[in-house]
């Protein structure tokens, strides 16, 4: 084993335990809890330390890295999970290496996706991201408006190719983690009854996992907590 490996090894088993214990603390089954290791910035090396240490599902956030690195990687069987913003004209592409889009905010973006998946005769399992950010936030706010989630979930569902599963939050700089996913667990059991297959919701980072996890996320999305501080942005 590397030294980077056993690095790697003992950040993911404390994540996993954070895990264990926000779900006993939540009277849930850890099973439930699918850990997304985000591999933003990190090597193609690190996804495969990560693979062989029994993570099955990586999440990348820019197109060009998460495409590289998807490749590199073909022959481990990965879950790749496209967390990042998302450019109309990049849809497409995205949709032929991920599994999991995880940031569709907008309509826009479908006839895209749906294109890319059909290239490569797969389905992709889509999350609707939604906003957490007070309705105030203008242009900065990444998400859509939980008051556009149904038109939303029936522009996916009219696609063939992709499969509706559930939802995506961020939590919003400058606020408690815990209250803004109160809102998102309002959200997510309105939009439940009226989507009760599109149950998954992903949820929670390094910082804000345990919170996430109470309110019911089935996705967290660990990227330093388990690989360590990014370099910075080039
Ligand atoms: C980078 C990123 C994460 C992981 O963040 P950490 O704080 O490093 O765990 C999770 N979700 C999204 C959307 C991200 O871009």
């Amino acid at each position: 084993m590397s030294e980077r490996s056993d690095e790697v090894a003992a950040r993911l088993a404390d994540v996993r335990r954070r895990i264990a214990s926000a779900c006993v603390a939540a009277g849930r089954d850890p099973g439930e809890v699918t850990l997304v290791a985000v591999t933003k910035f990190f090597p193609a090396s690190d996804v495969r330390i990560l693979a062989d240490l029994g993570v099955t599902d990586v999440g990348e956030n820019r197109h060009q890295e998460a495409e590289a690195k998807a490749a590199e990687c073909a022959d481990l069987g990965l879950t790749w999970h496209f967390i990042g913003g998302l450019q109309s004209n990049k849809a497409a592409a995205v949709a032929t290496y991920a599994d999991v889009v995880e940031s569709v905010d907008r309509a826009k973006l479908v006839t895209g996706l749906q294109r890319g998946a059909h290239e490569r005769s797969h389905t992709v399992d889509v999350l609707l991201q939604v906003s957490l950010d007070p309705p105030d936030a203008g242009a900065a706010r990444s998400g859509a408006d939980p008051a556009d989630l149904d038109a939303l979930a029936g522009a996916v569902q009219a696609a063939d190719r992709l499969r509706l599963r559930g939802l995506m939050a961020v939590a919003p700089l400058g606020e408690d983690p815990a209250t803004a996913f109160d809102r998102l667990a309002v959200v997510r059991r309105r939009f439940l009854h009226d989507h009760p297959g599109a149950d998954l919701l992903s949820a929670g980072m390094s910082g804000d996992l345990d919170d996430a996890i109470r309110v019911g996320a089935t996705h967290v999305r660990v990227g330093s907590a388990v690989l360590g501080s990014r370099p910075p942005v080039k």
